[in-house]
C-alpha cells in the first residue's frame, strides 16, 4: 500500500517507512528496522549460546561498518547481560588505509566511552603488511595478500583476547559473510572447512572462541544500521581485496540475489542445516519417514512420486 507522498508505510507501525527488506518484502521504518536488527543479535545470542553475564568480550574491531555496528549493539547488550565488552583493532600496517579506519574506530569508541587496544602485525609478527607485499612483489615470498593477512589477523585476535584475558572473540561477520565462506569452500572443494567454522567456534586448545553475533542481518543491513544510528565508520577497501577470491565469490552472490532475492539467506540456511545435520551424525536422514504409499524412503507422508500420482488421479 502506498502513501499519497508515494513513501509506502512501515509494516509494523504504519508511519512512513525508510528501508525495504527485497528479500522478505518488508517496509520498515528507521525505529522499527533497528528493532528488528537487534532482534536477530538477540535472536543469534539466543540460538547459539554466544554470551553470558561472566564473559569478557573482546570485539574485532576495523572502523568499518561491520564491526561498528557489532560495538553498539554488544554495548547495549552488555548493559543488559552484564558481559565485558573489550574493544581491540589489529593494525596490518597498510598505508592509507588502515590509519583513516583507526580514527573511525577511536571515534566509535569514545561515543560508547569504551578504551580501544590496539595491536599491530609490525609489533607481532615484524612486518607491516606492505612489506610483506614488497617482499612478495620483489619474488622473496609467494601467495596472496589475503592468505597472509588472515592468518595472521586470526592468530593476532587470539593473542589479543589471551593478553586482555577474554572469554570469546566477537567478530563483525554478517549473513552475506558466512554465505561466502560457505560457497568458497565448496568451491575450493575443502567441504571440511565448512564442518571447523560455525557461528560459535568449537572450542580449541589454545584458541579463544570467536562469536558471530551478525549472522542474521546482511551486510546492507549492516551499512543500514550504521546510517540510521549515526555510527561512525570508514567506507574505504583495503588496496590489496582485488586479489581476493572472495570478492569474486561476492559479487556474483550480489549479482544473483539481485536477480532472485533471498539467496544469501537460502545459502546461510543450508549452511545451518549441513552444520546441523552432521553435528547430530546424520540423525535426521535416519528419522525421515518412508512413503505411506510405496514404502519408499521419504521424509513426507508420500514420496513425491506418489503424491503426483495422487494429485494427478483426481484430475
Ligand atoms: Fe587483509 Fe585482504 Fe582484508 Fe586487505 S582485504 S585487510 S589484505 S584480508
Ligand atoms: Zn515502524
Ligand atoms: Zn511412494
Amino acid at each position: 500500500m502506498k502513501k499519497a507522498n508515494g513513501v509506502p508505510p512501515c509494516d509494523h507501525c504504519r508511519k512512513p517507512s525508510a528501508i525495504e527488506l527485497e528479500y522478505s518484502a518488508q517496509n520498515l521504518c528507521r525505529k522499527c528496522f533497528t528493532r528488528v536488527f537487534e532482534r536477530r543479535v538477540w535472536k543469534a545470542n539466543q540460538q547459539f549460546k554466544l554470551l553470558n553475564r561472566k564473559d569478557a568480550i573482546v570485539v574485532g574491531v576495523s572502523g568499518g561498518k561491520d564491526s561498528s555496528a557489532l560495538l553498539h549493539i554488544l554495548a547495549k547488550m552488555a548493559k543488559q547481560i552484564g558481559f565485558k565488552v573489550i574493544p581491540v583493532l589489529i593494525d596490518e600496517g597498510i598505508h592509507r588505509y588502515r590509519n583513516k579506519a583507526v580514527k573511525k574506530a577511536e571515534e566509535m569508541c569514545k561515543k560508547l566511552g569504551l578504551r580501544l587496544k590496539v595491536f599491530s602485525y609490525k609489533k607481532l609478527f615484524g612486518k607491516t603488511m606492505d612489506e610483506v607485499i614488497e617482499l612478495r612483489n620483489k619474488g622473496k615470498i609467494s601467495g596472496k595478500a589475503c592468505s597472509f593477512c588472515g592468518v595472521f589477523r586470526r592468530k593476532a585476535l587470539n593473542q589479543a583476547a589471551v593478553e586482555l584475558e577474554g572469554t570469546k572473540i566477537a567478530v563483525g561477520h554478517n549473513a552475506d559473510d558466512i554465505a561466502q565462506t560457505f560457497l568458497m569452500n565448496l568451491l575450493r572443494a575443502e567441504p571440511q572447512r565448512n564442518a571447523r567454522f560455525g557461528i560459535i567456534d568449537e572450542p580449541q586448545e589454545g584458541f579463544v572462541p570467536r562469536i558471530k553475533p551478525l549472522v542474521f542481518n546482511t551486510e546492507k543491513e549492516t551499512a543500514e544500521y550504521c546510517m540510521i544510528n549515526n555510527l561512525p565508520f570508514y567506507l574505504g577497501e583495503c588496496p590489496y581485496s582485488s586479489e581476493a577470491f572472495r570478492g569474486e565469490v561476492k559479487n556474483f552472490l550480489n549479482e544473483t540475489e539481485g536477480k532472485y532475492p533471498g539467496i544469501k539467506f537460502n545459502l546461510l540456511h543450508s549452511f545451518l542445516e549441513t552444520k546441523e545435520f552432521y553435528e547430530n551424525g546424520g540423525k535426521k536422514e535416519a528419522k525421515s519417514a518412508k512413503c505411506g504409499e510405496c514404502g519408499s524412503p521419504s521424509s513426507n507422508a508420500l514420496c513425491k512420486a506418489c503424491g503426483l500420482k495422487q494429485m494427478l488421479k483426481k484430475l
